[in-house]
């Protein structure tokens, strides 16, 4: 869990980045940043005291690189959050597979809108038919993430607040 930290994001409201609650509470106060969430907790100073931010929001628009993190399987498993997308229970990485919705044997594509999270008892059960043959549909439509290494970064290498999910379902 993400104790202490902040998320932190753009002035479109698009996550780009987690950081310290120090760091967050300095850009708040020199106006570069504004709350959009706290914490329920209180920070205290001698001098001072003010809300714990959860959720900072950059007032100027900063461009990020788009560093399209190549597909790869933990970040599907990420973007499914480690849910098999047949019968939607929620597995470790060792239990998981990649499933491709179209098979492979019908030209069906390794792509982020192609291949979705599934345990291996419903991937060999899928085998190699198509979702209709099988009449075994993911549960979300899958597709590219937005921002993907933040995904990566943000949601899979360090867990998430439930405050700050909405921010990754725009
Ligand atoms: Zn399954």
């Amino acid at each position: 869990m993400l104790l202490g930290s902040v998320l932190v994001l753009n002035a479109t409201y698009e996550p780009i980045h987690v950081c310290r609650v120090r760091r967050a509470v300095t850009l708040l106060m020199k106006g570069v940043a504004v709350c959009e969430e706290y914490t329920g907790h209180v920070l205290t100073s001698p001098s001072t005291s003010i809300q714990c931010p959860d959720v900072i929001r950059l007032k100027r628009f900063v461009r990020i690189p788009l560093r399209q993190k190549s597909f790869s399987r933990t970040q599907v498993f990420v973007r499914d959050e480690y849910v098999c997308q047949y019968c939607g229970k929620t597995f470790g990485s060792a239990e998981l597979t990649l499933d491709h919705v179209l098979p492979r044997s019908r030209n069906g594509k390794s792509s982020w809108e192609n291949v979705v999270t599934s345990c291996k008892k419903c991937n060999e059960r899928k085998a190699d038919r198509s979702p209709e043959e099988a009449g075994m549909f993911p549960l979300r439509k899958p597709r590219a993430p937005a921002y993907p290494h933040y995904y990566f970064h943000v949601r899979g290498s360090s867990g998430h607040r439930e405050s700050w999910r909405k921010y990754f379902y725009i």
